[in-house]
């Protein structure tokens, strides 16, 4: 493992961090003008170069194989401009909206479904008055019950700065729930101070934390000392791990990873089938791999451990769990139920079906 003072945002960087052998500069170098790459010193540190498969590698460090767009992926893989009634917002469904503060990350996952939207290429932030029209949209939709801050990652945003906007929406009477999506707490958690932790707590409304962390090796003492932070503060967490080929794409792993979530307070929410993002085709898995790893979850692990397996579907027509089924109807007669061993039992119709 190498231990770096700053974020490494080139393959330069990674070579002289040992990351990646010098002689892979030029082909590398290629990928990060295409897709931006950071690692922050707590995601350097992780990463055993010796490992040629090493998981966490695999989620940061660029690969040549990103630089090949499948004829499925796209551009804006979950639809989001198509929702977009001004700039900041995505309002997909009727009782929630994303706020899209920033375009900037602390690290840039190899996977990421906003690639080719998020970066240092890309405008930093929200300009005010662009803020101020986001926060009026949210106010004259009154069926607007809750608000999403994403990204980019919110979380790299200065105390006071997160701090302002929060206040602002706890202000909107009709807005009862903040959530807050960060990787932030693992690949960076000297930056979960507490000030930063004061400005997530939502003046009066509820506020929610949903961590990104897709393999057990990322939490370490640091990052679930950050997490305690938040929790300790009262700030209920969930995660949020997309499922990816070769870093969590077996049951033992997988489980693990939950486990350790629910450890730390954290109740695992969803899992996420990787996004037709462009030149991720390397990481993804199939769709049936995903559910025989749910269904192993289920047998194995604990109820607290299941998070829901979704797929996010093209276009933007929204989120759809396409975990294992476990019923069946038999005619209009009965069900067959599974359970968790794979054996199968009649269930009783309701009494007026
Ligand atoms: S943290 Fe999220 S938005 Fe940022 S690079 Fe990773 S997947 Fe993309």
């Amino acid at each position: 493992m190498r231990s770096t003072e700053r974020t490494l945002r080139s393959a330069a960087q990674l070579a002289t961090s040992g990351l990646i052998p010098a002689d892979r500069v030029a082909e590398l170098e290629k990928v990060a003008e295409r897709y931006a790459v950071a690692l922050t010193p707590a995601v350097a540190g992780l990463i055993n170069p010796g490992n040629a498969n090493d998981p966490i590698a695999r989620q940061f460090l660029p690969d040549v194989a990103e630089l090949v767009t499948g004829q499925e992926e796209r551009v804006d893989p979950i639809g989001d401009d198509t929702h977009s009634p001004v700039e900041g917002i995505v309002h997909r469904y009727p009782d929630r909206v994303l706020l899209k503060l920033v375009h900037v990350c602390a690290v840039y996952c190899r996977f990421c479904f906003r690639r080719e939207t998020v970066g240092p290429g890309q405008k930093h932030a929200l300009t005010p008055e662009a803020l101020g029209r986001a926060l009026a949209y949210i106010r004259q939709h009154r069926e607007i019950w809750e608000v999403i801050l994403t990204g980019g990652d919110p979380l790299v945003l200065s105390p006071r700065r997160l701090e302002a906007v929060v206040k602002q929406l706890a202000a909107i009477d009709h807005v009862k729930v903040l959530r807050l999506h960060t990787r932030v707490p693992v690949v960076d958690p000297r930056r979960m101070t507490p000030a930063l932790v004061r400005a997530i707590t939502a003046f009066g409304k509820a506020a929610y934390v949903v961590l990104h962390v897709n393999h057990p090796r990322e939490l370490t003492r640091e990052a679930r000392a950050a997490c305690a932070r938040l929790a300790d503060a009262g700030i209920p967490l969930l995660s949020q791990s997309v499922l990816l080929k070769g870093v969590n794409d077996d049951a033992q792993t997988l489980g693990d990873l939950m486990r350790s979530l629910v450890e730390c307070r954290i109740k695992p929410y969803y899992l996420h089938h990787g996004d037709l993002a462009p030149g991720t085709a390397h990481l993804r898995t199939s769709i049936e791999h995903g559910q025989g790893l749910m269904r192993a979850l289920r047998g194995d692990f604990s109820g607290l451990c299941q998070p829901t397996y979704v797929l996010d579907i093209p276009g933007g027509q929204g989120k759809s769990p396409v975990g294992p089924n476990y019923l069946q109807a038999v005619g209009r007669a009965s069900y067959l139920v599974e359970d968790y061993r794979g054996g199968r039992h009649d269930y009783p119709p309701a009494a007026d079906s």
